[in-house]
């Protein structure tokens, strides 16, 4: 595996039916839960409900841990999240759409299992790290964040930055990872990141760095007693934006 993922923020899309989503590109599937017993006879997707069920229960514990951290941003959302599966078409990806959507395409969980082994955990940390990427797009959306640096592609590096920074800070309060892990999660990272410097995420120097800016700033946290059940959304974004600013609020 080596550069070709990437994350992407997909902007807009024209919601067909409460099952199945077809934009301009790819087709995204993401089910609520009551709808899967039916999608499984119906659906050559039914060999990927576990994998929806997995992607959906991570990131679920995530936005539950902000909840009883009683953080009104993500209380008073009423628009419900859906998480799920896109297929990505072989192009290994993932991405958020808006406030409605997390997404985690079909061919990204099936190199993560490649190389990696389906159980290992690895391949789980990994996937975190993809998901809670994306569920900080989510939480930059839903405060209507703004990167507005003169240059384009600098405001898109900050942008992915500051959501790297905030994908390593809710990772590493969540639960505390191995220092294996934490390698191995680094050097997937590189991966990730653009061979270029004109690329949309960074360099990997760029991309480690945001991660172990926010995992520095977790850990600090943590060392004054913080956990994600008592950490509001809004924090994390302002200790990331302290590195990677956004130019509106918060
Ligand atoms: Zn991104």
């Amino acid at each position: 595996m080596k550069t070709f993922l990437m994350f992407i923020v997909l902007v807009s899309s024209s919601l067909s039916s409460a099952t199945m989503i077809i934009p301009a590109y790819n087709e995204i599937y993401c089910p609520r839960i009551d709808d899967i017993a039916e999608i499984v006879r119906e659906s050559d997707w039914g060999g990927h409900v576990f994998e929806t069920y997995r992607v959906m229960s991570i990131v679920e514990e995530w936005n539950k841990s902000f909840m009883w951290a009683t953080d009104t941003m993500i209380t008073s959302n009423k628009t419900p999240l859906c998480v799920g599966l896109m297929d990505d078409k072989g192009a290994p990806n993932a991405g958020a759409v808006g406030t409605q959507y997390i997404l985690m395409g079909v061919s990204l969980i099936e190199i993560l299992e490649t190389n990696y082994g389906k159980y290992s955990l690895q391949k789980s940390v990994n996937e975190k790290f993809v998901l809670a990427h994306e569920y900080s797009h989510f939480l930059q959306n839903l405060y209507y964040l703004e990167f507005d640096y003169i240059l384009p592609m600098l405001s898109t590096k900050i942008k992915e930055q500051h959501a790297d920074c905030m994908a390593a800070y809710i990772l590493q309060l969540n639960q505390s990872l191995p220092v294996e892990s934490t390698v191995a999660l680094e050097s997937f990272i590189v991966e990730l990141a653009d061979s270029h410097i004109v690329g949309d995420h960074g360099t990997s120097e760029q991309r480690i760095m945001a991660y172990k800016t926010g995992s520095g700033l977790a850990h600090l946290a943590k060392s004054s007693g913080a956990t994600l059940t008592s950490t509001t959304t809004e924090t994390i974004i302002k200790e990331c934006g302290r590195f990677y600013a956004p130019t509106s609020r918060p």
